[in-house]
């Protein structure tokens, strides 16, 4: 399987690193435009998104990484990461990817304070709980856009086709459901893409 791309200019591209490492997933951090070749999805870490697009800018990723975004790739954007494909953010208000039809307010559940482990609910098994840190808010979303989870009724998992953002960090967990939901849509993306192996084409011939 190619390697799942990761966001590494800024935040917790390590800890994504080791949750897909866990699920036997190759991982290479993406810094340099160059490092964009070739990869079965991407993940869009935790952290302070004005910093991250400042460093897209510099690091000249800002153009590239839009146009991977759009070409269909699985996505896996938590908090930060979350902020910078939204539609539109405020307090204060930020450039982003605009891919997620959601607005968004950056530090919305209050400042560092505020942070902690919450419980969800939707589609997650009973009792997951997840780790929000200085986490983003949405406040609006599109028709197109599926609610997979909540905290106390606010949408938290968020799935529109090939992206799945997340305003926790399930990195921070072993194990967390939201990390195992991600493989599994690498791995059919990956399968749907591999050519069918000579064997299984005679048999069917057969
Ligand atoms: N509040 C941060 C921001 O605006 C996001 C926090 C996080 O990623 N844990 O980017």
């Amino acid at each position: 399987m190619k390697p799942v791309g990761i966001l590494a200019l800024q935040g917790d591209f390590a800890e994504h690193g080791a949750a897909m490492r866990a699920h036997g997933i190759p991982v290479r951090e993406l810094r340099v435009p160059a490092d964009l070749e070739g990869l079965s999805g991407l993940i869009l870490p935790g952290g302070e998104s004005s910093t991250m697009l400042k460093l897209l800018r510099i690091q000249g990723l800002q153009v590239p990484m839009q146009a991977l975004l759009e070409s269909g790739l699985p996505v896996l954007a938590t908090c930060a990461g979350l902020i910078l494909l939204a539609r539109e953010v405020i307090e204060p208000s930020q450039e982003s990817f605009g891919l997620l039809d959601i607005k968004v307010c950056r530090n919305g559940y209050g400042r560092q304070i505020c942070s902690g482990t919450f419980e969800l609910s939707g589609e997650l098994p009973a009792g997951t709980r997840a780790v929000f840190i200085r986490a983003p808010r949405v406040l609006e979303h599109g028709p197109e856009v599926e609610i997979l989870a909540r905290r106390d009724g606010d949408p938290v998992l968020l799935r529109r086709g090939p992206i799945l953002a997340a305003c926790f960090h399930p990195e921070l967990e072993e194990n967390h459901p939201v990390t195992a939901m991600f493989v599994a849509m690498l791995r059919a993306r990956a399968e749907s893409e591999s050519p069918q192996e000579p064997g299984a084409h005679q048999a069917e011939m057969a």
